[in-house]
This record gives structure tokens, sequence and C-alpha cells, in this order.
């Protein structure tokens, strides 16, 4: 084993005690993690290598992704810090790219049990037949990325496909606020076409819809069924250039039984463990913690039991 290899398992190692100590003061019998990603291996790398270009590219922001292990140990290490349930995140940036990505996934979470089925769409012709055929296969959340693939929700080529997943009650994170980087479709506009007809559609604002937190605040309060994830939200790291405004703190509380933990490992430029001190800095208490890193999710997707 070389010296770096070494040296990542110690702090893993110590990492994860920090992860489950967590929990375990909350007396919650793990975290569910909406929003992870896990997509075929050469989709990742062309991901980090995004991330890894984002320095240059920007001009500043830094992008250092903490987790580079394989995927084997990469879903190894969420298990050790006691993540019960998670999902494998993945998104097409051009036509004809879901159905590959929605085969792949159907199979790794076949072969990693504690993955929630994931699948995904984008505008096309056959975008509907394909999101039935992946909830007819077991698919149990989609992930929408209106940035990466630039197309508007509210596209009528979606419109069954909404329609189907609101009637299954499959919840759907999307990519719909303007950070990190706004995209031609980003912001709350159009988002809120796709919920005026489709109301019960069960969106989940991903990044706390980040940087227009307070619009998608006020679709989750309009709207029943939206939530929000937590993924990046309160952290050092984002906070430094899109802070969450600290007059809309109460709206959390009032909110606390649908604010999903979400984290975006292993994409992530810190420790797993600083979301979750992101999450307890917030002052809202215990109760609220342990709705939004166990229960929340729990009674969305049916999980019950311990760990
Ligand atoms: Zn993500």
């Amino acid at each position: 084993m070389s010296d770096q290899a070494a040296m990542s398992d110690v702090s893993s190692g110590e990492e994860a005690g920090e992860v489950c100590r967590f929990w375990g003061r909350l007396g919650i019998p793990g975290l569910i993690d909406v929003h992870t990603h896990f997509m075929p291996e050469r989709v990742l790398r062309k991901v980090w290598e995004y991330f890894d270009a984002l320095g240059p590219l920007t001009g500043g922001l830094e992008w250092p992704i903490t987790y580079r292990q394989e995927e084997a140990e990469r879903a190894a290490l969420l298990r050790e810090f006691g993540v019960r349930a998670f999902t494998s995140m993945l998104y097409p940036h051009k036509p004809g790219m879901a159905r590959w990505l929605n085969d792949w996934a159907a199979d790794f979470a076949r072969r990693t049990p504690d993955c929630l089925h994931t699948a995904t769409l984008f505008p096309e012709p056959d975008t509907e037949t394909y999101v039935r055929e992946a909830v007819e296969a077991g698919a149990r959340v989609f992930k929408a990325h209106v940035q990466v693939g630039a197309y508007d929700p509210a596209d009528e080529l979606l419109d069954g496909a909404w329609g189907l997943l609101a009637e299954a009650g499959v919840p759907v994170v999307i990519h719909c606020g303007s950070g990190p980087a706004p995209g031609k479709h980003t912001g709350p506009e159009p988002v809120a076409r796709v919920l005026g007809r489709h109301p019960r559609l069960r969106l989940i604002v991903a990044h706390m819809g980040m940087p227009e937190y307070e619009d998608f605040l006020g679709l989750a309060e309009r709207y029943g069924e939206v939530r929000l994830d937590t993924t990046m939200a309160f952290t050092d790291f984002t906070e430094d250039f899109i802070p969450f405004p600290r007059r809309a703190l109460p709206r959390l509380t009032d909110l606390g039984d649908r604010i999903l933990l979400g984290t975006d490992f292993p994409n992530i430029p810190y420790p797993y463990v600083h979301q979750l001190h992101a999450l307890e800095r917030l002052g809202l208490g215990e109760p609220w913690l342990r709705r939004v890193c166990h229960d929340n999710a729990a009674r969305l997707f049916g999980l019950t039991g311990t760990a």
C-alpha cells in the first residue's frame, strides 16, 4: 500500500467515527443521503475533469474533489459513515443518453442494495416511454439537471413524464437553481410553470435552490409536495460566495418536514462530515436535524426499521 493510500485509510476511519458520532447523538438509525453521485466511470471522470478545471477557468474558485476512490470504495465509505440509503444521481447533457444512463443506474442499484434505484430524463421524443419503463423497473427517484442539460424544465417534451412521475409519486431531485453557475433555464420561473401544470409533482430542489434560496422556499411553501435538499448549502465553501440569507432561517424551521439531507458526495471540496456540522450550526435544534438527516427521507421512500 502506498503512503498516500495508507494516509487516506487513517483519515477516512477517523472521519467515519465523527460522522457516526453525529447521528448517534441524534438517536437516529443512520443517515439518508438523497444526493450522492454514482455514474458510469468515464462520465464521472469527465465530471471530475470539469471540477479540476474550474480554478483556472473561473480565475479562482478551486474545487478539489475529496473522494476520488474507486466506486466500490466510495460505496463502502458511505456505509462506514452509516448512510443507510443513498442515490446514484446521474444526468445527460444531450439527447439519446438518458436511456443508457438509466440502464447503468438500474444495474448499479441491483448490485448496490442500499442505493435507491435512480433514473434520469431529458426532453426528447421518447422521454415518457423510457421514464415509464424506468418506473416500472423500480426506479424510486429521478435526477434532472437543468443547468448541465441546458433545457427548459417546462418543455412540452417533458410534460408527459412529469405527469407520470406526479401520479406515481416518484420524487425528482432537480438542479434548477442558478448556482454555482447559471444556465439558460435555471431559476425559479421555469420550475414554477412546471408546478403550475403538475402541482402534486414531488420535486426535490437541489442545493436549497441556491442562489435563489428564498424563491424556491416560496415554491415549497406554495406546493406541499415540493422539498429541498441541503446539498452543499450552509458549508463554509458555499457561504463564502452564495450565503444563505439569515432572515430566511425561520422558514427552514417551518419547512422542517420537507428538507432532506443531500451532500454531493463524492464531488465535494471538503470532508463529508462538514455538511453535517454545517446543518448543526444553523441552531435549528436536534428534532429538526433528526428529520432532515433521516426521518423525512425515510418517510418519503418508505424505509422502515433500523440500520
Ligand atoms: Zn450534485
